[in-house]
């Protein structure tokens, strides 16, 4: 999608560093961490929000992802967060799950 910060970083136009990817999703770091590590996994394909998502095979590859991009960091303990509409704090409108780690400040 054309405004959409998420696809632009997949579309590599700021030159992210993906600490992780495969068919489905890329992870980077998020940009304003709120905890020690603080990843992102974004799926490749643009959809707004959990709420706009009807794949759940996408869905189980997504939380693998989550695992193995997890492992790949290092890290054997970690919370998953994925906020769902303004109300709930999304100020991304491209469905993504946070990995947290260490100090989280959330
Ligand atoms: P949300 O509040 O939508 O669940 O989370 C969006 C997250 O994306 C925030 O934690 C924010 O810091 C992060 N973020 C927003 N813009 C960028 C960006 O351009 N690059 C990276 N790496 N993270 C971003
Ligand atoms: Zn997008």
């Amino acid at each position: 999608m054309q405004d959409c910060i998420f696809c632009k970083i997949i579309n590599g136009d700021f030159g992210t560093e993906f600490v992780y990817e495969n068919e489905d999703a890329v992870v980077f770091k998020d940009i304003n961490p709120k905890a020690n590590t603080h990843l992102l996994v974004v799926p490749r394909i643009h959809v707004e929000s959990l709420n706009e998502l009807d794949d759940e095979a996408l869905l189980g590859r997504l939380m693998m992802t989550v695992k193995k991009a997890a492992q790949k960091a290092g890290l054997s303990s970690y919370r998953t967060v994925i906020n769902t509409g303004k109300d709930a704090g999304q100020e991304v409108f491209h469905l993504h799950i946070h990995i947290l780690s260490g100090d989280i400040r959330l």
